[in-house]
Protein backbone atom coordinates (compact mmCIF):
# COMPACT_ATOMS: atom_id res chain seq x y z
CA UNK A 1 0.00 0.00 0.00
CA UNK A 2 3.20 2.42 1.12
CA UNK A 3 4.73 1.53 -2.25
CA UNK A 4 1.78 2.39 -4.11
CA UNK A 5 1.13 5.42 -2.56
CA UNK A 6 4.54 6.71 -2.80
CA UNK A 7 4.33 5.92 -6.77
CA UNK A 8 1.12 8.55 -6.76
CA UNK A 9 3.33 11.15 -5.16
CA UNK A 10 6.16 10.50 -7.08
CA UNK A 11 3.80 10.88 -10.72
CA UNK A 12 2.35 13.83 -9.18
CA UNK A 13 5.24 15.30 -8.78
CA UNK A 14 6.37 15.68 -12.06
CA UNK A 15 2.95 17.01 -13.06
CA UNK A 16 3.85 19.83 -10.14
CA UNK A 17 7.56 20.40 -11.93
CA UNK A 18 5.56 20.42 -15.18
CA UNK A 19 2.91 23.18 -13.49
CA UNK A 20 6.24 25.02 -12.05
CA UNK A 21 4.56 24.30 -8.61
CA UNK A 22 6.75 23.66 -5.63
CA UNK A 23 4.32 22.72 -3.29
CA UNK A 24 1.13 21.77 -3.07
CA UNK A 25 -1.35 21.74 -0.73
CA UNK A 26 -4.49 19.13 -1.53
CA UNK A 27 -7.85 19.31 0.15
CA UNK A 28 -10.31 17.59 -1.94
CA UNK A 29 -11.24 14.54 -0.04
CA UNK A 30 -10.77 12.22 -2.35
CA UNK A 31 -7.72 13.61 -3.99
CA UNK A 32 -6.19 13.02 -0.18
CA UNK A 33 -7.27 9.62 0.14
CA UNK A 34 -5.90 8.67 -3.37
CA UNK A 35 -2.71 10.10 -2.33
CA UNK A 36 -2.63 9.05 0.97
CA UNK A 37 -5.33 6.45 2.28
CA UNK A 38 -6.51 8.35 4.83
CA UNK A 39 -9.92 7.88 5.52
CA UNK A 40 -10.54 10.46 8.20
CA UNK A 41 -13.43 13.51 7.35
CA UNK A 42 -10.55 16.54 8.03
CA UNK A 43 -7.53 16.55 6.95
CA UNK A 44 -5.24 17.55 4.51
CA UNK A 45 -2.09 16.95 2.44
CA UNK A 46 1.32 19.00 2.12
CA UNK A 47 3.26 17.67 -1.35
CA UNK A 48 6.44 19.26 -1.46
CA UNK A 49 9.41 18.39 -3.53
CA UNK A 50 11.28 15.86 -1.74
CA UNK A 51 8.31 14.69 1.61
CA UNK A 52 4.84 14.99 2.03
CA UNK A 53 3.02 15.50 5.19
CA UNK A 54 -0.62 14.70 6.37
CA UNK A 55 -2.37 17.52 8.29
CA UNK A 56 -5.19 16.61 10.70
CA UNK A 57 -6.46 17.30 14.28
CA UNK A 58 -6.15 15.35 17.22
CA UNK A 59 -8.89 13.36 16.90
CA UNK A 60 -7.37 11.26 13.90
CA UNK A 61 -3.78 10.88 14.60
CA UNK A 62 -3.37 7.03 15.39
CA UNK A 63 -5.82 7.09 12.86
CA UNK A 64 -3.15 9.08 10.51
CA UNK A 65 -0.41 6.93 11.36
CA UNK A 66 -2.44 3.52 11.05
CA UNK A 67 -3.10 4.48 7.32
CA UNK A 68 -0.58 6.39 6.39
CA UNK A 69 2.74 4.98 7.77
CA UNK A 70 4.73 6.63 5.19
CA UNK A 71 3.79 10.34 5.71
CA UNK A 72 5.02 12.82 7.97
CA UNK A 73 2.01 13.34 10.17
CA UNK A 74 1.39 16.63 11.93
CA UNK A 75 -1.49 17.59 14.15
CA UNK A 76 -3.33 21.03 13.46
CA UNK A 77 -4.08 22.95 16.73
CA UNK A 78 -5.24 26.00 15.43
CA UNK A 79 -5.51 26.19 11.49
CA UNK A 80 -4.35 24.72 8.80
CA UNK A 81 -3.08 27.98 7.62
CA UNK A 82 -0.32 28.19 10.68
CA UNK A 83 0.39 24.92 10.30
CA UNK A 84 1.19 25.41 6.73
CA UNK A 85 3.05 28.55 7.75
CA UNK A 86 5.18 26.79 9.83
CA UNK A 87 5.91 23.57 7.69
CA UNK A 88 6.72 26.11 4.58
CA UNK A 89 8.94 28.27 6.70
CA UNK A 90 10.61 25.31 8.33
CA UNK A 91 10.93 23.42 4.59
CA UNK A 92 12.19 27.15 2.98
CA UNK A 93 9.62 26.75 0.12
CA UNK A 94 8.10 29.40 -1.33
CA UNK A 95 5.37 29.16 -3.59
CA UNK A 96 2.50 26.68 -2.77
CA UNK A 97 -0.23 25.38 -5.33
CA UNK A 98 -3.94 24.84 -3.94
CA UNK A 99 -6.34 23.13 -5.80
CA UNK A 100 -8.52 26.03 -7.00
CA UNK A 101 -10.99 23.85 -8.48
CA UNK A 102 -11.83 23.15 -4.57
CA UNK A 103 -10.28 25.10 -1.72
CA UNK A 104 -13.13 27.12 -0.03
CA UNK A 105 -12.75 30.82 -0.72
CA UNK A 106 -12.41 32.16 3.14
CA UNK A 107 -9.95 29.32 3.51
CA UNK A 108 -7.95 30.60 0.61
CA UNK A 109 -7.87 34.34 2.05
CA UNK A 110 -6.90 32.83 5.44
CA UNK A 111 -3.95 31.08 3.47
CA UNK A 112 -3.19 34.46 1.84
CA UNK A 113 -3.36 36.15 5.33
CA UNK A 114 -1.08 33.85 7.08
CA UNK A 115 1.52 32.93 4.37
CA UNK A 116 2.61 36.37 3.69
CA UNK A 117 6.05 35.57 1.97
CA UNK A 118 4.67 32.68 -0.12
CA UNK A 119 3.31 32.47 -3.49
CA UNK A 120 -0.14 31.05 -4.12
CA UNK A 121 -0.90 29.79 -7.22
CA UNK A 122 -4.27 28.00 -8.18
CA UNK A 123 -3.69 24.85 -9.73
CA UNK A 124 -6.53 22.42 -11.74
CA UNK A 125 -7.01 19.06 -12.35
CA UNK A 126 -3.47 17.82 -11.04
CA UNK A 127 -4.74 14.74 -9.22
CA UNK A 128 -7.66 14.01 -10.75
CA UNK A 129 -5.42 13.72 -13.93
CA UNK A 130 -3.72 10.78 -12.15
CA UNK A 131 -6.88 9.33 -11.23
CA UNK A 132 -8.28 8.92 -14.71
CA UNK A 133 -6.59 5.51 -15.23
CA UNK A 134 -7.39 3.04 -12.13
CA UNK A 135 -4.56 0.61 -11.02
CA UNK A 136 -5.85 -3.31 -10.61
CA UNK A 137 -6.64 -2.62 -7.00
CA UNK A 138 -9.02 0.21 -7.70
CA UNK A 139 -10.85 -1.82 -10.45
CA UNK A 140 -11.71 -4.55 -8.41
CA UNK A 141 -13.27 -1.75 -6.26
CA UNK A 142 -15.69 -0.59 -8.95
CA UNK A 143 -16.42 -4.32 -10.17
CA UNK A 144 -17.98 -5.05 -6.64
CA UNK A 145 -19.65 -1.64 -6.72
CA UNK A 146 -21.03 -2.88 -10.00
CA UNK A 147 -21.85 -6.50 -9.35
CA UNK A 148 -23.79 -5.05 -5.84
CA UNK A 149 -25.91 -2.78 -7.88
CA UNK A 150 -26.45 -5.86 -10.81
CA UNK A 151 -27.48 -8.00 -7.86
CA UNK A 152 -29.66 -5.15 -6.31
CA UNK A 153 -31.20 -4.59 -9.60
CA UNK A 154 -32.17 -8.19 -10.12
CA UNK A 155 -33.72 -8.32 -6.25
CA UNK A 156 -35.76 -5.17 -6.92
CA UNK A 157 -37.27 -5.98 -10.34
CA UNK A 158 -40.27 -8.00 -9.33
CA UNK A 159 -41.59 -5.49 -7.07
CA UNK A 160 -41.63 -2.78 -10.04
CA UNK A 161 -45.02 -2.42 -10.99
CA UNK A 162 -48.28 -0.63 -11.24
CA UNK A 163 -49.23 1.29 -8.12
CA UNK A 164 -45.57 1.03 -6.21
CA UNK A 165 -43.87 4.75 -5.56
CA UNK A 166 -41.01 6.01 -7.64
CA UNK A 167 -39.31 6.77 -3.68
CA UNK A 168 -40.01 2.58 -2.55
CA UNK A 169 -38.49 1.14 -5.91
CA UNK A 170 -35.49 3.86 -4.97
CA UNK A 171 -35.35 2.63 -1.62
CA UNK A 172 -35.64 -1.65 -2.12
CA UNK A 173 -32.73 -0.76 -4.59
CA UNK A 174 -30.44 0.77 -1.71
CA UNK A 175 -31.43 -1.43 0.74
CA UNK A 176 -30.87 -4.80 -1.00
CA UNK A 177 -27.88 -3.62 -2.35
CA UNK A 178 -26.72 -2.02 1.43
CA UNK A 179 -28.17 -5.92 2.90
CA UNK A 180 -25.27 -7.30 0.33
CA UNK A 181 -21.99 -5.42 1.37
CA UNK A 182 -22.46 -1.79 -0.25
CA UNK A 183 -20.79 0.81 1.77
CA UNK A 184 -23.22 3.27 0.94
CA UNK A 185 -25.30 4.20 -2.70
CA UNK A 186 -23.28 6.05 -5.36
CA UNK A 187 -25.77 8.97 -5.72
CA UNK A 188 -29.38 9.84 -5.38
CA UNK A 189 -30.94 7.01 -7.12
CA UNK A 190 -33.20 7.95 -9.71
CA UNK A 191 -36.71 6.44 -10.75
CA UNK A 192 -38.61 8.10 -13.22
CA UNK A 193 -41.98 7.02 -14.40
CA UNK A 194 -43.64 7.74 -17.46
CA UNK A 195 -43.66 11.13 -18.43
CA UNK A 196 -41.25 12.21 -15.79
CA UNK A 197 -38.73 9.27 -17.38
CA UNK A 198 -38.18 12.29 -20.14
CA UNK A 199 -36.12 14.06 -17.11
CA UNK A 200 -32.35 13.08 -17.75
CA UNK A 201 -32.02 13.54 -13.62
CA UNK A 202 -35.31 13.21 -12.01
CA UNK A 203 -35.20 11.37 -9.12
CA UNK A 204 -37.38 9.33 -7.57
CA UNK A 205 -40.57 10.88 -6.03
CA UNK A 206 -44.11 10.23 -4.77
CA UNK A 207 -45.23 9.33 -7.87
CA UNK A 208 -46.90 5.80 -8.41
CA UNK A 209 -45.75 3.34 -11.73
CA UNK A 210 -49.26 2.92 -14.33
CA UNK A 211 -49.79 0.13 -16.44
CA UNK A 212 -48.03 0.70 -19.74
CA UNK A 213 -45.21 3.09 -18.69
CA UNK A 214 -41.70 3.50 -19.46
CA UNK A 215 -39.45 3.90 -15.80
CA UNK A 216 -35.91 4.38 -16.70
CA UNK A 217 -33.86 3.60 -13.30
CA UNK A 218 -30.09 4.63 -12.58
CA UNK A 219 -28.72 3.63 -9.76
CA UNK A 220 -25.11 2.50 -8.05
CA UNK A 221 -23.37 1.46 -5.14
CA UNK A 222 -20.72 2.53 -3.19
CA UNK A 223 -18.02 0.36 -2.25
CA UNK A 224 -14.59 1.05 -0.71
CA UNK A 225 -14.56 4.47 -1.75
CA UNK A 226 -15.33 3.36 -5.75
CA UNK A 227 -18.65 3.94 -7.31
CA UNK A 228 -21.11 1.81 -10.03
CA UNK A 229 -23.67 3.86 -12.00
CA UNK A 230 -26.40 1.80 -14.36
CA UNK A 231 -29.27 2.98 -16.18
CA UNK A 232 -32.21 0.53 -17.28
CA UNK A 233 -34.97 1.13 -18.94
CA UNK A 234 -38.15 -0.83 -18.43
CA UNK A 235 -41.91 -0.80 -19.16
CA UNK A 236 -44.65 -1.81 -17.61
CA UNK A 237 -46.96 -3.79 -20.11
CA UNK A 238 -46.89 -5.01 -23.76
CA UNK A 239 -44.55 -1.80 -25.11
CA UNK A 240 -46.30 0.71 -27.99
CA UNK A 241 -44.42 0.78 -31.45
CA UNK A 242 -42.72 3.78 -30.31
CA UNK A 243 -41.34 3.05 -27.05
CA UNK A 244 -39.34 0.22 -28.79
CA UNK A 245 -38.61 2.39 -31.55
CA UNK A 246 -37.53 4.99 -28.87
CA UNK A 247 -35.64 1.52 -26.80
CA UNK A 248 -33.71 0.29 -30.11
CA UNK A 249 -32.18 3.50 -31.18
CA UNK A 250 -30.57 3.86 -27.83
CA UNK A 251 -29.41 0.58 -27.72
CA UNK A 252 -27.72 0.81 -30.85
CA UNK A 253 -26.27 4.24 -29.97
CA UNK A 254 -24.78 2.77 -26.73
CA UNK A 255 -23.50 -0.37 -28.25
CA UNK A 256 -21.88 1.35 -31.00
CA UNK A 257 -19.87 3.77 -29.16
CA UNK A 258 -19.43 0.85 -26.45
CA UNK A 259 -17.48 -1.13 -29.66
CA UNK A 260 -15.52 1.83 -30.23
CA UNK A 261 -13.51 2.15 -26.73
CA UNK A 262 -10.16 1.29 -26.86
CA UNK A 263 -6.73 2.64 -26.07
CA UNK A 264 -5.91 5.61 -28.51
CA UNK A 265 -9.25 6.68 -29.03
CA UNK A 266 -10.42 9.95 -28.30
CA UNK A 267 -13.23 10.64 -25.87
CA UNK A 268 -15.21 12.97 -27.95
CA UNK A 269 -15.27 10.18 -30.80
CA UNK A 270 -16.63 7.92 -28.92
CA UNK A 271 -19.56 10.68 -28.05
CA UNK A 272 -19.74 11.37 -32.01
CA UNK A 273 -20.45 7.62 -32.18
CA UNK A 274 -23.83 7.38 -29.92
CA UNK A 275 -24.68 11.42 -31.09
CA UNK A 276 -24.38 10.31 -34.93
CA UNK A 277 -26.63 7.17 -34.71
CA UNK A 278 -29.73 9.19 -32.45
CA UNK A 279 -29.08 12.14 -34.97
CA UNK A 280 -29.34 9.47 -38.10
CA UNK A 281 -32.81 8.84 -36.12
CA UNK A 282 -34.05 12.66 -36.17
CA UNK A 283 -33.68 12.66 -31.92
CA UNK A 284 -30.35 14.43 -31.70
CA UNK A 285 -32.02 17.75 -30.20
CA UNK A 286 -33.42 15.22 -27.86
CA UNK A 287 -30.04 13.80 -26.66
CA UNK A 288 -28.67 16.66 -24.34
CA UNK A 289 -26.02 15.36 -22.12
CA UNK A 290 -22.78 13.38 -22.98
CA UNK A 291 -22.41 10.00 -24.01
CA UNK A 292 -20.16 9.15 -20.72
CA UNK A 293 -18.29 9.71 -17.61
CA UNK A 294 -15.61 8.84 -16.20
CA UNK A 295 -16.23 7.28 -12.47
CA UNK A 296 -13.94 6.02 -9.39
CA UNK A 297 -13.93 8.01 -6.71
CA UNK A 298 -16.47 10.24 -7.66
CA UNK A 299 -19.11 9.75 -9.55
CA UNK A 300 -18.40 11.93 -12.11
CA UNK A 301 -14.64 12.13 -12.85
CA UNK A 302 -12.50 12.79 -16.01
CA UNK A 303 -12.45 11.78 -18.77
CA UNK A 304 -15.89 12.86 -19.99
CA UNK A 305 -17.73 11.29 -23.05
CA UNK A 306 -18.67 14.67 -24.89
CA UNK A 307 -17.78 16.63 -27.82
CA UNK A 308 -15.55 19.10 -25.54
CA UNK A 309 -13.23 16.43 -23.71
CA UNK A 310 -10.52 15.41 -26.11
CA UNK A 311 -8.81 13.15 -23.99
CA UNK A 312 -7.05 9.74 -25.40
CA UNK A 313 -8.54 7.14 -23.50
CA UNK A 314 -6.11 4.80 -21.78
CA UNK A 315 -6.14 1.12 -20.48
CA UNK A 316 -7.18 1.33 -17.17
CA UNK A 317 -10.04 4.26 -17.43
CA UNK A 318 -13.21 3.32 -15.99
CA UNK A 319 -16.47 5.08 -17.58
CA UNK A 320 -20.31 5.18 -18.17
CA UNK A 321 -21.23 4.80 -21.42
CA UNK A 322 -25.12 6.57 -21.11
CA UNK A 323 -26.74 7.70 -24.45
CA UNK A 324 -30.54 8.91 -23.66
CA UNK A 325 -33.55 10.16 -26.11
CA UNK A 326 -36.07 12.20 -23.60
CA UNK A 327 -39.69 13.54 -25.27
CA UNK A 328 -41.32 15.90 -23.37
CA UNK A 329 -44.50 15.01 -21.96
CA UNK A 330 -43.81 11.70 -23.46
CA UNK A 331 -41.30 10.00 -21.61
CA UNK A 332 -37.34 8.61 -22.30
CA UNK A 333 -35.28 5.98 -22.44
CA UNK A 334 -31.24 5.90 -21.06
CA UNK A 335 -29.26 2.35 -20.84
CA UNK A 336 -25.78 3.11 -19.00
CA UNK A 337 -23.60 0.97 -18.53
CA UNK A 338 -19.81 0.64 -16.72
CA UNK A 339 -16.76 0.01 -18.43
CA UNK A 340 -13.23 -0.55 -18.25
CA UNK A 341 -11.08 0.64 -21.38
CA UNK A 342 -8.47 -2.14 -22.56
CA UNK A 343 -5.91 -1.70 -25.10
CA UNK A 344 -7.61 -3.61 -28.01
CA UNK A 345 -11.46 -3.10 -26.80
CA UNK A 346 -13.43 -2.87 -23.10
CA UNK A 347 -14.50 -4.69 -20.77
CA UNK A 348 -18.52 -4.18 -19.80
CA UNK A 349 -18.64 -4.81 -16.28
CA UNK A 350 -22.57 -4.13 -16.12
CA UNK A 351 -23.88 -7.76 -16.11
CA UNK A 352 -28.08 -6.89 -16.07
CA UNK A 353 -29.11 -7.71 -19.74
CA UNK A 354 -30.39 -5.02 -22.26
CA UNK A 355 -30.66 -6.59 -25.22
CA UNK A 356 -34.49 -5.56 -25.59
CA UNK A 357 -37.20 -3.49 -23.55
CA UNK A 358 -38.14 -6.13 -20.37
CA UNK A 359 -41.92 -5.85 -20.01
CA UNK A 360 -41.86 -6.39 -16.94
CA UNK A 361 -45.39 -7.47 -16.05
CA UNK A 362 -45.18 -10.70 -18.76
CA UNK A 363 -41.83 -11.45 -17.04
CA UNK A 364 -43.36 -11.90 -13.63
CA UNK A 365 -47.29 -13.06 -14.49
CA UNK A 366 -45.34 -16.11 -15.82
CA UNK A 367 -43.76 -17.25 -12.67
ZN1 LIG B 1 -26.23 6.84 -14.03
ZN1 LIG C 1 -23.70 8.13 -15.25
Amino acid sequence: MQVKMQARINELQKLMDAAQVEALYVTNPENRYYLSGFTGTAGALLVCRDNTFLLTDFRYLEQAKHESPGLTIIEVNDSYAEALASILTANSVSGLGCEGDHLVHNQFLMLKDKLVSVEIKETSGLVEKLRMAKDDDEIKNIEEAVRLADLAFAKVLPMIKPGVSEREVALQLEYSMRCMGADGVAFQFIVASGPRSALPHGVASTRRLQQGELVTLDFGALYHGYHSDITRTVVLGEPSPKQQEIYYIVLEAQMRAIEAIRSGVRASDVDKIARDIITGKGYGERFGHGTGHGLGLNIHENPRLSMKDDTVLRQGMTVTVEPGIYLPDWGGVRIEDTVVVGESDCEVLTRTPKDRLINLINLFSLS
